[in-house]
C-alpha cells in the first residue's frame, strides 16, 4: 500500500504550489498569481526575493557558509553594532535562528541575571493571556494559552500567566520570586492588539521598582513592521531589559537575536549558552543588507504613510460593513480586523485566498495582515478590491 504524505500532520496547507516571488507577489507553477498579505507571517519584510538580499546572501555563499561559534564569525560584530547603534538602551546581542530560540535565551538571560545578582530564587518569568512566544516547552509554558500545552506534559515551574490588561493582578503577582515580565508590545498571534504606551512605560516602573528584568517579545512587531524600526520606539521611556527579535530581521532567512543591556547580560559568560547555527555567515549577509533596508528613516517614514492610509482604507471598509467587521486593530502593518461573528476571520481568510490575496487569521477573532514593508499605494489598493469583494460575498 501506498504511504501518503510523509509530512508531520501539523499543518493544512491548501492545494497551492507557489513557485516564485517578486515584491509582494506570488506564481504558482501555473503561473497564477497571487498579492501576498501576510509575508510568510510578517517574516518577508522587503517582499519575496529581494535582490539586495539575495546579492549579499550568494556572494556570501561564494566565501564561507558556516564555521560555528568556535571561531569568529564574519558579519557578527557589524550586524549586534548596527542592532546596538539603534537602541540607547542595547549593548549585547546573541545571534539564534528563530524566534523561539531567541525567546529561549530571553529567559535565560532574565533567571541568569537574578542568580548572578544574589537572587537565585528569583525565578518566575510572568506572561500575559494571548501571547504567544513560540513552540519550545518554556515558550509555551511563558504564554500558557491551553491549547498549545494540551497533551505535552505537566506545566513547568517557574511560569506565572495573567490577563491581558489586568493591572491589579499584575502588582498581586510580582514577589520574592519574580524574575522578569515577558510581553509582545504588539500582540500578534493573540489577535493583533497594541499595548497602550502608559502600559509599557508602566512595565518599565513596576521592574525598575523591584529588581525585576523586562523582556520584549518583537519577534513580529520589530524590524520596522509598526512604522518604527522598533515597536516598543513608539515609546518613550518603554525600553526592556531584553528583546528577542526574529521573522523580519532575516527578511525570510532564518535569523533570530536577543538583544540586551550590558547589564542584563553581564552574567551570560563563557559557557552559559550556545548555538551551532546561530549567527551563521549567510545569517548574517542576510541580516546586514535587511537592516540596512529597514532601519533607513524614509524606509521607515514610507511605513508609517502607507500604513496610515492602509488602515483608512480598512476603516472606511468597517464602516461599509459594520455587520460583519467590528474593529481595526494593530499597529503599522500589523494589522487586524476584528470579526463580528464568531468564525468569520477564517471565512475572510479563505474568501481571501479565492480571490489570490493571502492572509492570515489571529486570536480573539481577528484576519491578520502582515504585508511586505514595501507595498505602495497599487498593492494597497488591490488588496482593498479584493477584501471588498471577500466581504461583498460574505454578506450577500
Ligand atoms: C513567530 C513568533 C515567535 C516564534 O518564532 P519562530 O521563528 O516561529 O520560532 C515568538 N514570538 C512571537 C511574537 C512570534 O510572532
Amino acid at each position: 500500500m501506498a504511504k501518503g504524505n510523509h509530512l508531520f500532520d501539523c499543518y493544512n496547507p491548501p492545494e497551492i504550489t507557489f513557485e516564485r516571488g517578486e515584491g509582494a507577489y506570488l506564481y504558482t507553477d501555473s503561473g497564477e498569481c497571487y498579492l501576498d498579505f501576510i509575508a510568510g507571517i510578517a517574516v518577508n519584510s522587503l517582499g519575496h526575493a529581494p535582490k539586495d538580499v539575495a546579492d549579499a546572501i550568494t556572494e556570501q555563499m561564494g566565501k564561507v557558509w558556516h564555521l560555528s561559534n568556535m571561531f569568529k564569525v564574519p558579519g557578527q560584530v557589524d550586524l549586534s553594532k548596527r542592532y546596538c547603534d539603534s537602541l540607547p538602551w542595547a549593548d549585547k546581542v546573541f545571534f539564534q535562528n528563530s524566534g523561539t530560540e531567541s525567546l529561549e535565551l530571553a529567559m535565560k538571560t532574565a533567571r541568569r541575571y537574578q542568580y548572578g545578582e544574589g537572587r537565585p530564587e528569583r525565578v518566575d518569568i510572568i506572561g500575559f493571556g494571548g501571547a504567544f512566544h513560540g513552540r519550545s516547552f518554556a515558550a509555551i509554558n511563558a504564554a500558557g494559552n491551553p491549547k498549545y500545552l494540551e497533551g505535552f506534559g505537566p506545566r513547568l515551574p517557574g511560569f506565572i500567566n495573567l490577563p491581558f490588561g489586568d493591572h491589579e493582578a499584575l502588582k498581586e503577582a510580582v514577589g520574592p520570586t519574580t524574575a522578569a515580565i515577558l510581553v509582545e508590545p504588539v500582540q500578534g498571534e493573540g489577535g493583533v492588539r497594541a499595548l497602550p504606551p502608559e502600559c509599557l512605560r508602566g512595565l518599565r516602573e513596576l521592574c525598575d521598582e523591584n529588581d525585576l528584568m523586562l523582556i520584549y517579545d518583537e519577534v513580529q512587531c520589530g524590524a520596522g513592521r509598526t512604522g518604527q524600526l522598533w515597536a516598543h520606539q513608539w515609546v518613550e521611556g518603554g525600553q526592556p531589559d531584553i528583546m528577542a527579535v526574529a521573522k523580519g530581521v532575516g527578511g525570510g532567512f532564518p535569523l533570530g537575536a536577543v538583544i540586551a543591556s550590558e547589564e542584563a547580560a553581564k552574567h551570560m559568560v563563557p559557557g552559559t549558552h550556545g548555538t551551532t547555527y546561530g549567527g551563521n555567515p549567510l545569517a548574517m549577509a542576510a541580516g546586514i543588507a535587511v537592516f540596512d533596508r529597514i532601519s533607513d528613516p524614509a524606509f521607515l517614514e514610507h511605513v508609517r504613510d502607507i500604513s496610515n492610509k492602509f488602515r483608512q482604507s480598512l476603516a472606511g471598509l468597517k464602516d461599509e460593513f459594520p455587520d460583519l467587521i467590528e474593529d481595526v486593530r494593530g499597529k503599522g502593518l500589523l494589522v487586524g480586523l476584528k470579526m463580528k461573528v464568531d468564525g468569520d476571520n477564517l471565512v475572510a481568510k479563505n474568501g481571501a485566498l479565492a480571490h489570490k490575496l493571502m492572509v492570515g487569521t489571529a486570536g480573539d477573532n481577528v484576519l491578520r495582515m502582515a504585508p511586505p514593508l514595501i507595498i505602495g499605494e497599487t498593492e494597497m489598493r488591490e488588496a482593498m478590491d479584493k477584501l471588498r469583494a471577500v466581504f461583498n460575498d460574505m454578506s450577500a
